[in-house]
């Protein structure tokens, strides 16, 4: 198998916390090699490695989006997009999307949510190799409540044994993960407020004893306070949006229960909104400041966050992940910790941390160089020059237009390096 060489000015390893001046990570096939200092890593070359050299760029593990709708189109009506889709438009329609997540270094991302198993599809055809994109982790048809949030992709269960039922039914038709609407969300016309829960303590208990007996972790959608509580004590895997909403349309986030989430190692993913911005500009500073500050808070308690986008919902664009990580600088969570947010954290998040969210010996080659340095800007995240998604090469359009007006073509060719 030949080797890859990838060099570049700076390598993170991951954490994040430390990084490497002059580092190489080493390829063969779909895993790792070596990953360091270049001299060290050039210990582990053989004769016929081809190399790649980035000395203005930092290589660092591809990013993980622990929340998307590869089924929804991020238009202003994905719902009505969607249900007036039939399956096999659908799933050329999310195709695409699966590539443009690759196209922002996305190596890894988790669906919350299709329909009709679509993105198990998706996943395979990937996998095989039929389709470029990130290895996906697909949760199917959301388990919810009679048209309750999201009802209208196949997911609709009411009492406890066509709980175990649906359960069952996902995991038979290949979900990684079971997700789980514990309350009401926002894209659901005529479906319960967000704050609302949707099932009691003991039917999300029930969800959570189903799942793990077939060995699959469980996402927990929740806004709501209520429905926050019910999922902690339910014992779900992860908590997602987590925004503490109350009936008066406040946020009050519950020292009790942060300990509680912390304490369960229960990992949180806001899924941000990417458009942030317009949001805070919409309702002022003052009022905006309020509103972010249980997030701020989660991020100093010591809560595991990890990254995602929700993309798919309207506006929220396939690789709009670095706008979202961008949320936390505001906040002033430190970089480095942003992006292990996006990196190991995430990996752990999803029961992925032997294989990915580092560049180690034996880990799966999932690895992203971009140019300019993410520890002095995240924007560098968006710099994208090369990806490598188990072990398969992607170079972006926009960065194959500036290598070919910047690059001798013997630069980036075949080599010998041992
Ligand atoms: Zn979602």
């Amino acid at each position: 198998m030949n080797q890859l060489l990838i060099t570049a000015g700076r390598i993170l390893l991951g954490p994040s916390s430390t990084h490497i001046d002059d580092g190489a990570v080493l390829v063969s096939g779909d895993t790792i090699v070596a990953a360091g200092a270049r001299n060290d890593v050039l210990a582990h070359t053989e004769p016929g490695c081809q190399v790649m050299e980035f000395p203005d760029a930092t290589v660092l593990p591809g990013l993980i989006d622990c929340h998307v709708h590869l089924a929804f189109d991020a238009g202003p009506d994905p719902v009505t997009t969607l249900t007036d889709s039939d399956d096999a438009a659908l799933l050329l329609g999310m195709a695409g999307r699966a590539q443009q997540l690759l196209d922002a270094g996305i190596t890894t991302a988790r669906d919350l949510g299709d329909r009709g198993g679509l993105s198990v599809r998706l996943r395979d055809a990937i996998s095989e190799g039929a389709v470029a994109g990130p290895r996906i982790l697909a949760a199917t048809a959301p388990l919810t409540t009679p048209k309750g949030h999201c009802w209208f992709l196949g997911g609709e269960v009411e009492g406890d044994k066509e709980i175990r039922h649906k359960v069952r039914q996902n995991a038979e038709g290949g979900a990684d993960v079971i997700k789980v609407m514990a309350t009401g969300g926002g894209l659901t016309r005529g479906g319960p407020s967000i704050w609302q829960p949707q099932f009691t303590t003991e039917e999300l208990t029930v969800v959570v004893e189903e799942a793990h007996r077939l060995g699959l972790p469980v996402a927990a959608h929740a806004h709501g306070v209520q429905g926050i509580a019910a999922a902690i004590t339910a014992g779900v895997d992860t908590i997602e949006h987590c925004s503490w909403m109350t009936e008066e349309g406040t946020s009050d986030l519950r020292e009790d229960l942060l300990a509680q989430i912390i304490a369960k190692q229960i990992h949180v993913c806001l899924a941000n909104h990417p458009n942030w911005r317009a949001f805070a500009d919409r309702v002022g500073p003052e009022k905006a400041a309020e509103l972010f500050a249980p997030t701020r808070r989660m991020a100093e308690s010591g809560v595991q966050l990890v990254a995602g986008t929700d993309a798919g919902i309207p506006r929220a664009f396939f690789g709009g992940l670095i706008s979202s990580l961008e949320f936390f600088e505001h906040l002033g969570v430190p970089r480095h910790r942003i992006i292990d947010m996006a990196t190991i954290n995430a990996a752990s998040a999803l029961r992925l941390s032997i294989q990915t969210g580092r560049l180690a010996a034996g880990c799966r080659a999932d690895i992203l160089v971009v140019n300019g340095d993410p520890l002095a800007g995240l924007d560098a995240l968006r710099a994208v020059q090369l990806v490598l998604a188990g072990g398969r090469l992607h170079i972006p359009d926009s960065a194959a237009l500036s290598w070919a007006q910047q690059r001798p073509a013997s630069a980036e060719q075949a080599d010998f390096c041992g």
